[in-house]
């Protein structure tokens, strides 16, 4: 039951994954998907845009009749109470209908508002009361702080079990973002250093081209701290950070992130400004077209105090990492769009070949994570020809793009696991609370103080001036994401 299924979500992710794991064999002949939305629209009418958004998401356009002959709509207002009464008959039918042993899956693709009401009625209206499973797929955002995701979060469990709750933080659904686990569980030469002794520092970037689009008035209230920071970024930390969990299952995997960030330093207030630096984007020029600045866009207001950008630096207070800063930054109308995680392997003890033109460069571990997915090892080697010269020489490992083509995006491989019944790659609420809580001192400072430098960075630029002072503090500066992508290995 897809609630919001005339959404950008739905169309744009939803509708094109879920056939493309029943073109891959991987959804069962027994389905039903009930969509429901406000709009009025017939059955024929709600099919024919299941058909569009699939068409126009992966360029398919025959066969379709059949798939989406399992779909079915129902226009409903989410506040209204007698509506899920019909909703509730509706799916009773599809039950019988298509033997679905009364197995449900609820993935709420609405405005977070209604998060908390559509729970409450599935349970008193009976939508719950099944003989199979039944699971609550939830997307971000979980709260706007943790007072309310903790509001949020008890009104679900009055309907849903923790188990039963698959919080979407579709960063976790990447092929590369799965791979870091792989990478460091699965090669003797990665754990043994994955630590304090040999590791420097680690660099988690995301950046994008884009800016808020039609979005300011969500993004107003939120901005890049609670939309970026609190849920995909720390998720990357506490994966990059969690010491081996005992076995490759759920509970475990989970257990391990949690303690990852029970670890984290939390930030008095009077520190937050010493460890946390935010930007905002004003006009400049992106693919060689003006773009205007974030209190230019619809939406927002003139005088905004919303970051667009932030970069920080993550304090993990445990053996494995004292003394190891994680640092991390994501912003909008950036120069590139790219997601990158970098590990900076310390300098060896002594350089023998100090005497050669080039300073040695450190160690790097690249996961490229999105628009490229791949890996590459920044090593140094002799230089061909007389002497004893070195060159800095990378070990790339990229998909290529006719794999990348075929790898599952990231809903669907959640779609798939959610109907499986496995959480592991969604969070669970005590990474939520936890990362909230991190978050929530920044924001009550930034809140209270308004940047007099914004806007203070040009769009197309690679952020704010504060970004790179951060690091300097530290010895450390950002490694260019462009100048590390495997096309330029
Ligand atoms: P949207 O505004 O495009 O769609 C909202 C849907 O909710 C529509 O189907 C609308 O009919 C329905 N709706 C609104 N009020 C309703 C009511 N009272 N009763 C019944 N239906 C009602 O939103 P979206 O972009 O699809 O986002 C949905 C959720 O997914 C949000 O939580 C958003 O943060 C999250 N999300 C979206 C994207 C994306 O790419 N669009 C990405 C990540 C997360």
């Amino acid at each position: 039951m897809i609630f919001g299924a005339t959404g950008d979500l739905a169309h744009r992710k939803l509708f094109p994954s879920l056939y493309r794991l029943h073109k891959k064999g991987r959804l069962s002949e027994r389905f039903a998907v009930l969509g429901v939305a406000r709009r009025s629209l017939t059955q024929e009418e709600f099919r024919e845009s299941v058909k569009k958004s699939i068409s126009s998401a992966l360029g398919e356009h025959a066969e379709l009749e059949d798939f989406v002959s399992h779909f079915y709509y129902q226009s409903h207002d989410v506040t209204d109470s007698g509506s899920y009464i019909q909703l509730r008959e509706l799916a009773n039918q599809l039950d019988e209908q298509y033997s679905l042993e009364g197995n449900r899956l609820f993935y709420l693709a609405m405005a977070p508002e209604f998060f908390g009401t559509i729970g409450d009625h599935l349970k008193s209206d009976g939508l719950t009361d099944t003989t199979g499973y039944k699971r609550l797929v939830i997307e971000k955002p979980f709260g706007h702080d943790f007072e309310s995701a903790q509001e949020l979060n008890t009104r679900l469990r009055q309907a849903f079990a923790e188990e039963e709750i698959y919080r979407i933080d579709h960063y976790l659904g990447k092929a590369m973002v799965q791979n870091i686990q792989v990478i460091r569980f699965a090669n003797a030469l990665f754990e043994p250093l994955w630590n304090n002794r040999y590791i420097s520092n680690i660099q988690v970037t995301s950046s994008e081209t884009l800016g808020v689009e039609e979005r300011g008035r969500y993004y107003e209230n939120s901005g890049a701290l609670r939309d970026m920071v609190q849920n995909h970024m720390m998720q990357m930390v506490a994966l990059l950070a969690m010491e081996p969990p005992i076995k490759l299952n759920t509970d475990e995997i989970r257990s391990e992130k949690v303690r990852a960030l029970r670890s984290l330093r939390p930030l008095e207030k009077h520190e937050v400004n010493d460890y946390f630096v935010r930007g905002q984007y004003k006009e400049g020029l992106i693919n060689s077209e003006r773009v205007p600045g974030y209190r230019e866009e619809p939406n927002v207001d003139p005088d905004s105090n919303t970051e667009t950008f932030v970069a920080g630096k993550l304090v993990i207070d445990n053996f494995r990492w004292a003394g190891v800063p994680f640092y991390i930054r994501t912003g909008k109308r950036l120069g590139s769009k790219s997601t990158k995680i970098v590990v900076q392997f310390k300098d060896i003890p002594m350089n023998l070949y100090y005497n050669t033109e080039e300073t040695l460069s450190p160690n790097l571990l690249v996961i490229h994570i999105q628009p490229e997915e791949g890996i590459t090892l920044h090593l140094n080697a002799k230089k061909i020809g007389a002497g004893m010269k070195t060159t800095p020489v990378k070990l790339s490992s990229a998909s290529k793009s006719e794999d990348r083509m075929n790898t599952p995006e990231a809903y669907e491989k959640l779609l798939y696991d959610s109907m499986m019944g496995d959480a592991t790659n969604f969070t669970h609420w005590d990474e939520v609370a936890l990362s909230w809580k991190f978050v929530d001192t920044i924001s009550s400072v930034w809140e209270t103080q308004k940047e007099p430098s914004f806007p203070n960075y040009g769009a197309g630029s690679d952020g704010p001036r504060v970004a790179e002072k951060l690091l300097e503090k530290d010895g450390h500066y950002w490694w260019p994401v462009e100048n590390l992508d495997i096309d330029n290995c």
